[in-house]
């Protein structure tokens, strides 16, 4: 995720009165590349071998790992889902990516020019070195601890651990497709038939009228025949109703295909189960209509569908089945009952490409262009750029109207042209209408609302340095605060986000008071009533050093509300069995977050306009005193000292290290100077008076 740094708002509130309670920076859902565009699609096929990719570059695709899942989006860059204990989600920096692959320590992409990109690591550092030099690579797989690429000449390579002999490929010739297992690797050959390296199951080399493959875990790998039906290494009863097959996926949890039809069809284990708990966007798969495309990981299941949307199922410890808000292909966007647009699609597209992607994401026969001057339609050529404001119908019906971010001159390109636009919209010298302004609007306020200010116009200039790049994918498709947030923010504009933790009570509106920027809501509610409670709040707006977003409430003993049951958490990982808090709650402790397991660890928060993921690696309570005095400065990035503002690699350096020695409990969670983070605090419990400091403090890295 990418932030754009608003101004400092000036707080002008004495220290003594900041009892327990937020800044964040100012977010934008605005994607920021920091690649130069590399060049256009290789699609070759110099060894005749019709080699094509089906989900790729426009059309968008996902895969599964281990322990973490992948979406391609059409625009060629990657979301994430799940854990990042080796790096393999650190995916948000891909650009011009056309094949996405997923193993278990390692993310592979496939760039545009036929190189790889990598995130994560193997065992053996230098294989990664290696294959990052591999040129005209068309697909490639990740198995356990090695990748394999599928050469544009139907030559395979591959680099890693070769204990099994997986990476043995050398003399493969004429191959169409590649799947890797956990420590051997498949080929399809452009006759149908399977080649495999010593360490895969035997079966696969006599297999006939094969047209497509899949593979994972010791020994799993499935084919789609030329009828359509399956064959496989695992064992799956022959009326399962694996037919007419388009895609599939396999691992030791088992298979799963898609039909034609868009349907699902699935052979699975029975230790794919989730917690129901931390369901995010988990399915029953046998529900899912418009699949197109599917990946088998260790033991989930991951679903692209028609609209470029995705579903997971099985086990979500990791919250690799978090896939919900998986956007790949362009979508429609309902504006009011009239107007709806067209968002996703690249900048630099054909009209020809634009349309074929359209008609498969709406599930058209066809998709139609035309240009609107002066209210009359005129005909685009195929070999045009998509623009902003051209209209969209799909088999004859009104579909909607393009709406690419930055061209707001519609020549489908962003330049120093839409630059000077976006200036006049700004200083308010000009004022548009309709899709031309939605275009200019790069960003969103605190509260949702659309406006060009600075941080427009350098995203604007560092796009056309090639510098960044502005993401045509801005908006969420949907995000588990959507509905709250839009209540709260409807009752009480000061809203800036929502927290909800789940197992606890905790479930509020996130506050800020940015026409004063001081402490209102620390003893106002949401509905702006005097109360000691107060509400839950941001610490400061948009500071322009700060990686750490603070957040806090009271620790409203008496009600057990606000953030009194994160001293619950704290106290039920520590093996306590009733609430430490004995006069007003000593409630039992159970049923709580168990922060060993990773999806309980990670919390959802929206805030200043993005909905975003983040991975504690510490907590831990003060004693009331001076010692925390300083350090509840020192963790709430105090920006008006040096010694707590950190500017300097250094001091944030040091102050993760604080954070990791001071924690309670041990956990595993990888950081990074390269993260961003999150402090959520509450007081003390037993010395809950603000002016004695004690706090208790959770801290988290940024996972999405
Ligand atoms: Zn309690």
């Amino acid at each position: 995720m990418k932030r754009i740094i608003a101004a400092l708002l000036v707080l002008s509130m004495a220290l003594a009165f900041a009892a327990c309670g937020g800044d964040a920076e100012n977010t934008s859902p605005i994607d920021v590349d920091p690649t130069t565009p590399s060049p256009s699609p290789v699609g070759e096929d110099p060894a005749g071998l019709g080699l094509k990719r089906e989900y790729s570059q426009t059309m968008g695709m996902v895969a599964a790992g281990y322990i973490h899942s992948l979406g391609l989006r059409s625009d060629g860059t990657a979301l994430s889902a799940g854990h990042d204990y080796y790096g393999q989600r650190r995916v948000s920096d891909w650009a011009d990516v056309v094949y996405v692959a997923a193993g278990k320590s390692v993310s592979v992409g496939v760039k545009a020019d036929g190189t790889l990109v990598f995130a994560g690591k193997l065992t053996d550092e230098a294989a990664l070195a290696a294959a990052s030099a591999w040129t005209n690579v068309f697909t490639a797989d990740a198995g356990g601890d090695f990748v394999a690429a599928l050469l544009n000449d139907g030559t395979v390579v591959a680099a890693g651990d070769n204990s099994a002999g997986q990476c043995d490929v050398s003399g493969w010739s004429d191959i169409v497709a590649i799947a890797c297992g956990d420590a051997f690797t498949v080929g399809l050959t452009a006759d149908g038939t399977v080649v495999a390296t010593s360490g895969a199951p035997a079966a696969v080399t006599s297999w006939k009228e094969i047209k497509k493959i899949a593979a994972g875990g010791a020994a799993a790998v499935a084919g789609i025949t030329s009828a359509g039906g399956l064959v496989t290494t695992l064992d799956v009863a022959a009326d399962s109703g694996f037919a007419d097959l388009v895609d599939i996926g396999a691992d030791d949890c088992g298979v799963a295909g898609v039909r034609a039809d868009g349907t699902v069809v699935t052979s699975l284990g029975a230790d794919i189960t989730y917690d129901p708990d931390y369901n995010y966007g988990e399915v029953d798969l046998s529900t899912v209509t418009d699949a197109v495309a599917i990946s088998v990981g260790a033991k989930h299941v991951v679903v692209m569908r028609k609209d470029g949307s995705a579903a997971a199922y099985g086990v979500n410890d990791d919250l690799q089945c978090d896939v919900g808000r998986f956007n790949l292909r362009p979508y429609l966007e309902k504006l009011s009952d009239t107007l709806s647009a067209v968002r996703g699609l690249k900048l630099g597209m054909t009209v020809a490409d634009a349309k074929a992607l359209i008609a498969a994401s709406a599930g058209a026969a066809d998709a139609q262009f035309a240009k609107v001057v002066s209210e009359a339609e005129t005909a685009v050529a195929d070999t045009d750029l998509v623009a902003t404001g051209m209209k969209v119908k799909c088999d004859g019906a009104d579909y909607g109207t393009v709406v690419l971010l930055g061209d707001v001159d519609e020549n489908g390109t962003v330049d120093a042209a839409d630059r000077e636009f976006i200036a006049k919209v700004s200083t308010n010298n000009t004022r548009p209408t309709g899709y031309v302004l939605r275009a200019a609007q790069l960003e969103t306020n605190a509260t949702g609302q659309p406006f060009c200010g600075e941080a427009s116009l350098a995203l604007v200039d560092a796009h056309i340095a090639g510098t960044a790049r502005i993401g045509q994918f801005s908006k969420m498709r949907t995000g588990v605060y959507d509905q709250l947030l839009a209540d709260a923010i409807a009752a009480n504009k000061d809203t800036v986000g929502y927290i909800a933790i789940p197992k606890t009570n905790i479930n509020y509106p996130i506050m800020f008071d940015a026409t004063t920027g001081k402490w209102y809501y620390n003893d106002h509610t949401p509905e702006k009533k005097e109360s000691e409670s107060g509400s839950i709040y941001a610490y400061y707006y948009g500071h322009p050093e700060l990686k750490n977003t603070v957040v806090t409430g009271h620790n409203s003993r008496p009600s057990g509300s606000m953030f009194h049951q994160l001293h619950h958490i704290q106290e039920f990982n520590l093996g306590n069995a009733t609430c430490a808090q004995t006069k007003y709650c000593g409630k039992e402790l159970k049923d709580l977050p168990d922060l060993k397991i990773y999806s309980n660890r990670v919390w959802t928060l929206t805030v200043f306009g993005e909905e975003t993921r983040w991975e504690m690696f510490s907590m831990y309570e003060t004693k009331p005193g001076d010692e925390a005095y300083e350090i509840w400065l020192d963790n709430i990035w105090w920006p008006y000292s040096g010694d707590y503002a950190k500017k300097t690699d250094e001091k944030i350096h040091a102050w993760l290290n604080k954070q990791i020695e001071r924690s309670e409990i041990p956990f595993d969670t990888t950081v990074t100077l390269e993260d961003h983070y999150l402090t959520v605090f509450t007081c003390g419990n037993e010395h809950a008076d603000s002016n004695k400091y004690a706090r208790l403090f959770f801290i988290f890295k940024q996972v999405d």
